[in-house]
């Protein structure tokens, strides 16, 4: 599927509604079996978690075996390094959503197959189109490439923002290296931390001008309405009011 390919969403407005339908592709990548073998291997789909209506989106690479455990994103070693990078900037995980490139943690945390990623993509490119970020921060290579739909490395392309349409929306993509790298080597992490402090000054940036928007390429899905109510991602704080999951 092409990254730009417009996909189901842009009849739906309001955050409120946004983050129903958020919910309902949520409950569709919960029970995915695209890939026969993380389907069969995962404890459970990390589906992301955060805000809902975030200015700042991370996309990492997969889950590893504590995100599998937990139903949560970048909750291990990365996760912490994570938090306190963004806490040096003034925000909180609440302030922003996480999530990967694989919803599913490949087993024995093997790097993704190219199928996976085709396969877990426009997961990923709804939650943009819905949660409509200013800033995408791709985290290492894996997300990176994916986003650009280019095969440049990171070492040349961290700390460099610059305007792409992703899914049916123009955002300010911001490559950094994956926390996981720096925690092994300093000079990673200073090159890290340095690229984090410009995040501010990225979201305080106007937002890019918005392509125009076309005809879904597939029709729009019907939210299924379930007898249960769908589910809340896992994480959620138990404010509703602020939007978060
Ligand atoms: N590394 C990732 O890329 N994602 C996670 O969720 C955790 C570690």
């Amino acid at each position: 599927m092409e990254l730009c390919q417009a996909l189901t969403i842009e009849r739906v407005s309001t955050s409120a509604e946004r983050r129903e339908q958020l919910k309902a592709v949520y409950a569709e990548a919960r029970g995915c079996t695209r890939c026969p073998e993380l389907a069969r291997t995962r404890t459970q789909v990390v589906f992301g978690a955060g805000h809902a209506d975030a200015d700042l989106m991370f996309v990492g690479e997969a889950p590893g075996a504590r995100e599998d455990e937990q139903g949560i994103p970048f909750v291990g070693a990365a996760g912490k390094l994570l938090d306190q990078l963004l806490g040096e900037v003034g925000l909180a995980r609440s302030d922003v959503f996480i999530n990967n490139v694989l919803n599913c943690r490949p087993p024995g945390n093997r790097d993704p197959l190219p199928a996976e990623i085709d396969n877990c993509q426009d997961y990923l490119l709804r939650r943009i189109e819905l949660i409509r970020p200013r800033v995408v921060c791709s985290l290492g290579n894996f997300a990176t490439k994916l986003l650009r739909a280019d095969p440049t490395g990171i070492s040349r392309l961290h700390g460099q923002a610059e305007i792409r349409v992703i899914g049916n929306r123009a955002l300010r993509l911001y490559p950094l290296f994956h926390p996981a790298a720096a925690l092994y080597t300093r000079s990673l992490l200073d090159t890290l931390r340095a690229d984090f402090a410009r995040i501010p000054e990225l979201l305080a940036l106007a937002l890019p001008e918005q392509p125009e928007q076309r005809e879904p390429a597939v029709p729009e899905p019907e939210i299924v309405r379930e007898a249960e109510p769908a589910p809340e991602l896992p994480g959620s704080p138990p404010d509703r009011q602020l939007g978060l999951f």
